[in-house]
């Protein structure tokens, strides 16, 4: 069998290549500084490799849309290790924007968010309400021409370095529990919003709870009809989901645990050679070869637009699988050396940590099990799911 896209889309691959080889890594080789990440993702903008899908007047590329294509331009990336313009929280509001923002909301926000200068935070979540998301209840009260925004939210990612959060709020304290909930733009860096950092297994501060106190918005800062936000956030989460269930992030960790594996020495030798373990990579690679067929199988219905069916439900879930698969055995591969936390090790430990968390980040395991089995396989629902961030 032979896999590939195709002539034209061999020829656009190589292109791409040719561009980041061009581009990336940087002269100075400082993969980390901001003003090389912005550089390149400025040219690979203007050269209509980023940012595809957003109108030239928005600063974006205005690209016919090719799912082909993006998926080449992503793989290529992400083997480069080049910077793909993606803060977390902006992948996620931009969309929603187009999507539902007024003319206004588009012209003051897309812009300055793919240059970076506003950086967004996600605030769904709060302590009772998680994958039951439809339970939150921080609220907003509209005053004048102004919402007046009092409560808490919880897991907020980067909010310590956002600019501003895009949140749901309770607007309709006696409306059905889906029926009361509205999409507010608010700046959080304003005195009424107070950011405090948790602090997670990694020992990194990614994350924190936000309390709001008689915070201020103002009232064309909602985005969507009030009361209706509840169909604003589908259309945030679906861009998640799909941005979590990448197969290149785990084609690359699956190309350095082979790299590892071959490195580190387990009874005077290399690691690979023990049979356990090359039994264990084997099957990792028979499921990372089955994910990239379907990945393809489904793109190539995309491109065609056939209908995927229940596959579109399934990425998140096996990846996240995959990740704890790959990270478990980098884990043994490494015996569990907690004392020797350098380089290489620790950046495995936190990787198996870390795919800890994302069978939990924008919906658990279990939620993806339920709608998989709802909506794919058309089982009776689960009377007590909502959905979560
Ligand atoms: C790395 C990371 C980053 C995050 N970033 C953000 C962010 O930026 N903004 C934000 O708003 N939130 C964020 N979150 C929060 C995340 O969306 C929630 O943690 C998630 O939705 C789960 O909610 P919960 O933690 O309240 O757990 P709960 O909903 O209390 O779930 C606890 C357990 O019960 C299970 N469970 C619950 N309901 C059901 C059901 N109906 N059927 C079967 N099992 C069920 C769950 O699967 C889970 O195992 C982040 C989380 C992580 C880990």
């Amino acid at each position: 069998m032979e896999l590939g896209f195709g002539a034209e889309y061999d020829a656009f691959r190589q292109e791409v290549r040719d561009f980041i080889g061009q581009h990336w890594p940087p002269a100075d080789g400082n993969l980390k500084s901001r003003e090389n990440e912005r550089a390149f993702v400025i040219a690979a903008t203007e050269r209509g490799y980023l940012h595809r899908a957003i109108p030239k007047r928005f600063g974006g590329s205005e690209q016919a849309a090719d799912i082909g294509k993006a998926e080449i331009i992503r793989e290529e990336l992400t083997k480069a290790r080049a910077p793909a313009g993606r803060i977390p929280g902006n992948g996620l509001v931009v969309p929603t924007l187009l999507e539902w923002g007024t003319e206004d909301q588009k012209d003051r926000f897309i812009a300055p968010t793919l240059r970076g200068d506003i950086v967004w935070a996600q605030g769904f979540s709060e302590p009772n309400a998680g994958s039951d998301l439809a339970s939150l209840r921080t609220k907003a009260e509209l005053v004048g021409d102004k919402w007046i925004i009092n409560g808490q939210k919880i897991w907020t990612t980067h909010a310590h370095k956002a600019t501003h959060m895009f949140c749901l709020v309770r607007t309709e304290p006696d409306a059905p529990k889906h029926a009361g909930i509205s999409y507010l733009l608010i700046d959080i860096r304003q005195p009424g919003v107070t950011v405090r950092p948790l602090v997670q297994m990694t020992r990194q501060k990614e994350f924190n709870e936000v309390f709001f106190d008689n915070a201020e918005t103002p009232a064309d800062m909602l985005v969507g009809e009030r009361g209706r936000g509840w169909n604003v956030t589908r259309s945030t989460l679906k861009h998640e989901r799909s941005g979590i269930s990448s197969m290149t992030w785990s084609l690359s960790m699956f190309r350095d645990l082979v790299k590892m594996a071959k490195e580190v020495e387990r009874d005077g030798a290399p690691a690979i050679k023990d049979p356990r373990i090359r039994e264990e990579l084997a099957a990792i690679e028979g499921q990372l070869m089955s994910l990239t067929y379907s990945t393809y199988r489904a793109t190539s219905h995309d491109m065609h637009d056939r209908d995927i069916g229940p596959f579109q439900t399934m990425p998140k879930l096996y990846m996240t699988e995959l990740a704890g698969r790959i990270s478990r055995l980098a884990r043994d591969i490494i015996e569990d050396d907690f004392t020797d936390m350098g380089g290489a090790r620790l950046k495995w430990i936190e990787r198996f940590m870390i795919s800890l968390s994302m069978s939990i980040a924008g919906g658990t395991s279990n939620i993806q099990r339920n709608i998989i089995a709802e909506r794919g396989l058309g089982l009776p629902r689960d009377r007590s799911q909502g959905a979560g961030a």
